[in-house]
């Protein structure tokens, strides 16, 4: 008999859903984890980088707050104390993972696992210098910053680094890259006092949202002092006395410290798992194939979060590549496993959230995926001044809009810029889930005074 009915490997966001959910249900079960537990949600990723989200909206806040009647000094940031007062929480909630694990019976395992050998009972996997046996494997190994291949690169920093040491605040900062992480930090280190230029080989950012909530955001980032460098490709890295010069097709951008922020990719945390000798054939970006019940072909081996392919859901990756898709995931897999329950994942309405200064989030299609996948749509949208900004002063709109099929009123998409965008679209999320049509918003009584009420009163579409 194998030692245990599940080794999980990587402590991340998926794998700790699954570990727990299986254990919850009686199986045996054992987590390996070569570092810290938590992931790179919780140790640098979603976590750090929503509390320096947190911290950096203050600027914006103080403004406002002048507007109702506060009086404020000229409020000054204490860059250290922002980091220890992070970096404490994180160590806090690494010690609740802990604790989690514990107390559902899973065994931790500390060192890298490499799986020797599939026998007849399972799996022979070595972690750390320890052998153990599994009846199945479950692989959520997470990614890794994938880096341009241009000279100079190990001179930048990743999210990995800005995330988790980065002393002091850069007076200049270059980032490359306008993905998520991209947009996210220069929107966060920009509010934080730096000053920052923004460097993407695209028209606008974010590529893969719709292209009204891109432009929108383009634009309230270029109102936030962010320089926008677009259409530029990144050449070079030349350190300079202690600062470093970013060539790119467009000409130089000088900075303190240059983030590469390119996406992420698999590999290397793929790699030297032992998956190609069992007959697992890694795709090109190290992603490991999995089917629709996160099987890979090998029998009793599974792969789940940002080191597999989703179930090839063919989608951009940047939809799937979620802390809440990895854990849904890992649940799934053990509700299969170990509670004789098909559950699946729906992809298809996973909402998602850009942290930026403003937010931008959606759910659902996109107006030109909807029109790729054949659909006729109407477009609701609008533009308003969100009632902060009224006494508050600021300038910022609140952009909304609905993207509905035309034949069955189906309400495909939801998008936002501005204000609570996320807290908003994630119930709006449960509405599409249910497959909610533009006649039930309609029927939804507004709640007011909110930005979210504008969500059921457009009524009248801006194109059909
Ligand atoms: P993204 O895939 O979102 O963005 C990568 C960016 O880098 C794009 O602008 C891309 O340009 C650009 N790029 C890629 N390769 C090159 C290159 N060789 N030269 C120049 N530019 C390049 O990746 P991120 O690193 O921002 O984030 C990684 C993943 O982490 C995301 O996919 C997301 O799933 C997850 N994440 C989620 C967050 C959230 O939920 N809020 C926050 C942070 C990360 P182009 O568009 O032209 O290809």
């Amino acid at each position: 008999m194998a030692d245990f009915d599940l080794l999980v490997i990587g402590a991340g966001s998926g794998g700790v859903a699954c570990a727990r959910r299986a254990a919850h249900y009686g199986a045996k079960v054992a987590i390996a984890e070569a570092g810290r537990v938590g992931g790179t949600c919780v140790l640098r990723g979603c976590v750090p980088k929503k509390l320096m989200h947190l911290g950096a909206h203050f600027r914006d806040l103080f403004r406002a707050a002048r507007g109702y009647g506060w009086r404020l000094g000229e409020p000054g940031l204490d860059f250290r104390a922002l980091l220890e007062a992070r970096n404490a929480e994180i160590a806090r909630l690494n010690r609740v993972y802990l604790d989690m694990l514990e107390s559902a019976g899973v065994r931790l395992l500390h060192g890298r696992a490499r799986i020797l050998a599939k026998t007849a009972q399972g799996f022979r996997v070595e972690v750390g210098g320890l052998e153990v046996s599994a009846e199945r494997v479950l692989v959520a190994v997470g990614a890794r910053p994938s880096l341009p291949e241009i000279p100079g690169a190990e001179h930048a920093v990743t999210s990995d680094e800005l995330l988790e040491e980065i002393y002091p605040l850069p007076h200049r900062l270059a980032v490359v890259g306008a993905g998520y992480i991209g947009v996210e930090l220069a929107s966060i280190f920009r509010a934080l006092g730096a000053e920052v230029t923004l460097v993407f080989r695209g028209e606008q950012p974010l590529r893969g949202f719709d292209h009204e909530l891109r432009h929108e955001l383009s634009q309230a980032l270029g109102r936030a002092g962010i320089r926008l460098l677009a259409q530029a490709r990144p050449e070079r890295i030349v350190p300079v006395e202690g600062r470093f010069v970013l060539e790119t097709s467009k000409g130089p951008v000088e900075a303190d410290r240059v983030l590469l922020a390119t996406g992420r990719r698999p590999t290397p945390n793929t790699a030297g798992l032992g998956l190609e000798a069992l007959g697992v054939r890694l795709a090109e970006d190290g992603s490991i194939p999995v089917d629709a019940a996160y099987r890979t072909r090998v029998q009793g081996l599974f792969a789940v979060g940002d080191c597999s392919d989703h179930a090839g859901h063919g989608l951009d990756a940047a939809q799937h590549d979620l802390t809440p898709v990895a854990i849904a995931e890992g649940r799934a897999v053990a509700e299969r496993l170990f509670n004789a329950n098909p559950k699946t994942v729906k992809y298809e309405t996973v909402p998602t959230a850009v942290f930026s200064l403003p937010q931008a989030a959606a759910v659902g299609l996109t107006q030109e995926r909807a029109q790729a996948l054949g659909r006729k749509v109407k477009i609701f949208r609008t533009r308003f001044r969100p009632m902060l900004e009224t006494l508050g002063g600021g300038e910022e709109r609140v952009f909304m809009k609905l993207v509905v099929d035309a034949e069955d009123d189906r309400v495909l998409g939801v998008h936002l810029v501005g204000g609570e965008a996320a807290e908003i679209v994630q119930g709006f999320a449960v509405a599409l889930t249910c497959r909610a049509t533009k006649a039930q918003f309609d029927a939804t009584v507004a709640l007011h005074p909110t930005a979210a009420e504008e969500l059921v009163t457009m009524w009248r579409p801006v194109e059909a």
